[in-house]
């Protein structure tokens, strides 16, 4: 037997409906604001992602997905989607459109991480992007929107974590501070801490292997930002405070990416384990320049498809609870039983035809086989009056309908 390639995963059943209930509320709330999709391919130059994600991060360094192809170009499968979309900013001379320009992307993304619960190796993001302006409110904007978002899926037991990582100017000071608290306690790092010890001692704050007294007592960025810096993360919170958003400051909060200035967000949920980012973000002054583009500041952020659907699941917010109408019909009345189940399906229901055949007993059985909510039957009787029987089957009560009643009966129309 073949099987999925480890780390990655069919979605099917009651988690694909799930996943397209929650993707299509995603679209709706992130259109109210403005924003256009952009769908940008799976695959792209490696430097891409050497070049914006870091040199130094676990994903480009451990966890890609890159090979030679033919033609002798490396390449890899996306971890992410905001190098992406920046690298589509330059190469389409988006600067030329109306600033800040709002896109949203859904696709899947590929990092070789250890699977477990919630960490796959494909794995779906949404994701929004604002482009081209540096306001804080932006800032409070785009978090608000993330825990919207949220909200809008039936979410609970969610909070923002929120942290500001500075900027070139001040995040360099604040590197050797880090290294120099960092120095007495070295040989209790463990083997990555080390490495990162060098090339990025941030990242040692948000090892969750490293001791949470460790970190709490290292010196914290936010003593060490610039003015600049200082403002700008006064106002966010400013914002925040008057949007009413719930946020908890969080030190040690400083994402896997090196392309991150200023504010640094993530909602997690109290229903995922170890992995419990549902959603994670910030500000990206620096990227589209390091790409070859003018001075651009952006941010954004991006949510794990998976990750939502666990939740969505372990809330029990969600059943899928989609009304199934089933057709049953007495033989020869196929004609009627199309026109029946046209005039369901325009209602924005499911509307399937029994294809088995059989006794109407038969086809109610069939129908409860696949939970229908309705079953409509058909006779030769009730085809000559045009009118239907149509049972509620959890009730299990039977009536006689006008097929213009039809609709109605079954509870309106689906929107
Ligand atoms: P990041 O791109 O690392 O900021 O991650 C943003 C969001 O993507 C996270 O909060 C997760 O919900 C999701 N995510 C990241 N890596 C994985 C993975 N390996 N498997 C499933 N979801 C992931």
């Amino acid at each position: 037997m073949i099987k999925t390639v480890r780390g990655c995963k069919d979605i099917y059943g009651e988690d694909a409906e799930i996943f397209r209930k929650t993707e299509n509320v995603l679209r709706e709330t992130v259109r109210k604001y403005g924003f256009k999709e952009i769908i940008p391919p799976v695959l792209e130059y490696s430097e891409l992602f050497e070049r914006s994600v870091g040199e130094g991060t676990d994903i480009v360094e451990k966890e890609m997905y890159t090979f030679t192809d033919k033609g002798g170009r490396s390449v890899t499968l996306r971890p992410e989607m905001t190098a992406s979309v920046a690298r589509a900013y330059v190469e389409h001379h988006f600067e030329t459109m109306p600033s800040p320009l709002k896109l949203f992307y859904i696709g899947p993304c590929f990092r070789y991480e250890k699977p477990q619960k919630g960490r796959y190796r494909e794995f779906y993001q949404f994701g929004v992007e604002v482009l081209g302006d540096e306001s804080p409110l932006l800032d409070a904007e785009v978090i608000s929107l993330a825990y919207e978002v949220a909200e809008n899926l039936g979410l609970e037991n969610l909070k923002v974590r929120l942290n500001s990582i500075g900027c070139k100017k001040c995040r360099p000071q604040y590197k050797k501070v880090l290294q120099e608290a960092l120095k007495p306690h070295y040989d209790e790092l463990c083997e990555d801490c080390k490495r990162r010890f060098y090339t990025n001692p941030l990242r040692i704050l948000d090892c969750k292997k490293e001791k949470d007294e460790l970190k709490n007592s290292l010196p914290k960025i936010t003593d060490y930002l610039c003015g600049e810096c200082k403002e700008h993360f006064e106002k966010v919170k400013k914002y925040l405070d008057m949007m009413n958003i719930p946020y908890e400051l969080d030190n040690t909060l400083v994402r896997g990416l090196d392309y991150y200035t200023k504010t640094v967000f993530e909602v997690v949920s109290g229903h995922l384990g170890a992995q419990n980012a549902l959603l994670g973000g910030g500000r990206y002054d620096y990227l589209i320049e390091e790409l070859g583009g003018r001075h651009t500041p952006g941010l954004g952020f991006a949510i794990g498809m998976e990750r939502l659907v666990e939740v969505m699941k372990a809330q029990g917010s969600e059943k899928g609870e989609e009304k199934l109408i089933y057709i049953a019909y007495m033989d020869g009345l196929e004609k009627n039983a199309f026109s029946v189940a046209s005039i369901i399906r325009n209602a924005g229901f499911t509307a399937i035809i029994d294809s088995k055949g059989g006794s109407i007993g038969k086809q109610l059985k069939h129908a409860s086989k696949r939970n229908a909510s309705f079953t409509v039957i058909i006779g030769e009787e009730e085809a000559e009056k045009g009118t239907v029987q149509l049972k509620d089957m959890k009730k299990k009560k039977q009536k006689e309908v006008e097929i213009e009643e039809l609709v109605s009966e079954i509870g309106g129309k689906n929107a």
